[in-house]
């Protein structure tokens, strides 16, 4: 028997996706709730339907279907597929071009300058995101606790260090134009062990981060201890600061050596560079 083979017509499709790759084929893998792409590992319903893997972790039955999600059916052709695709960052929409390979999607979205901008706060209690100009205003607006310093030297005064469990101070200081956002955590990074843990935070892009320096110094009884640094932008925010100890570290003991009727001031200093 002869198989009948259809060849496309020359110029005969057309698309607005990268040379040679129809644009209708990322679309395959859209999924039907949140619109993100279905990458690997893919799963799929018994009948064949897609859902990404977060929102499978949410599902009881196939959004397509309402069949059932379990046992896991893993579609390996599909994830070939995927693996020849570049796909458009997830904020696109944002104005980012990128298109990558879906393996390296996840760290570029992580840093994409075109991510929105979470609430800089610490702890998880806000959940405002907009865009880099609406962070001072919803800081003044929301947190209205917080209070500014002016100038590029002052002093970061957290009061009643001993207070028990996981404490954040945070203020603001202002200068060259910008704010900056200072940050004391105390937390139990390691069961048992209470560290305090100090950054300085720009509010504005890596970039623009890039272009100052600060110093954290705690100094009093004949001792200093003295961390120099980028601030960081709050595009990568404080937990990330503290999971990687790129900040001013110490423990409790530290803490009390400087401390003044419970009561810790840091001076802080930011410069340009
Ligand atoms: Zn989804
Ligand atoms: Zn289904
Ligand atoms: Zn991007
Ligand atoms: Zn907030």
């Amino acid at each position: 028997s002869s198989r009948h083979v259809v060849s496309a017509s020359p110029g005969g499709t057309s698309g607005t996706g990268l040379p040679g790759q129809p644009p209708e084929l990322t679309a395959l893998f859209e999924c039907p709730v949140c619109f993100d792409y279905v990458l690997p590992p893919i799963l799929q319903c018994q009948a064949g339907h897609l859902v990404c893997n977060q929102c499978r972790q949410k599902l009881s039955c196939c959004p397509t279907c309402r069949g059932p999600l379990s046992p896991s059916i893993r579609n390996l052709a599909m994830e070939k597929v995927a693996s020849t695709l570049p796909f458009p960052c997830k904020y696109s929409s944002s104005g980012c071009l990128l298109s990558l390979h879906h393996s390296e999607k996840p760290d570029h979205e992580e840093v994409c300058e075109f991510r929105p901008y979470t609430c800089p706060c610490p702890g998880a209690s806000c959940k405002w995101h907009g865009s880099l100009e609406a962070v001072m205003p919803h800081l003044m607006h929301a947190h209205k606790s917080i209070t500014t310093l002016q100038g590029e030297d002052i002093v970061f005064l957290a009061t009643d260090i001993n207070l028990p469990g996981a404490v954040d101070w945070v203020m603001m200081q202002s200068c060259f134009s910008h704010h900056f956002m200072l940050v004391l955590e105390k937390q139990e990074k390691y069961e048992g062990h209470q560290q305090f843990f100090a950054v300085v935070l720009l509010i504005g892009t890596r970039k623009q981060a890039e272009n100052f320096a600060y110093r954290l110094e705690l100094n009093g009884n004949r001792r200093r201890l003295t961390w120099e640094a980028t601030p960081r932008s709050i595009h990568d925010g404080v937990a990330a600061a503290i999971m990687n100890s790129d900040c001013l570290v110490f423990d409790t003991s530290v803490a009390h050596l400087f401390a003044d009727n419970g009561n810790l001031g840091i001076n802080v200093t930011i410069s340009m560079c």
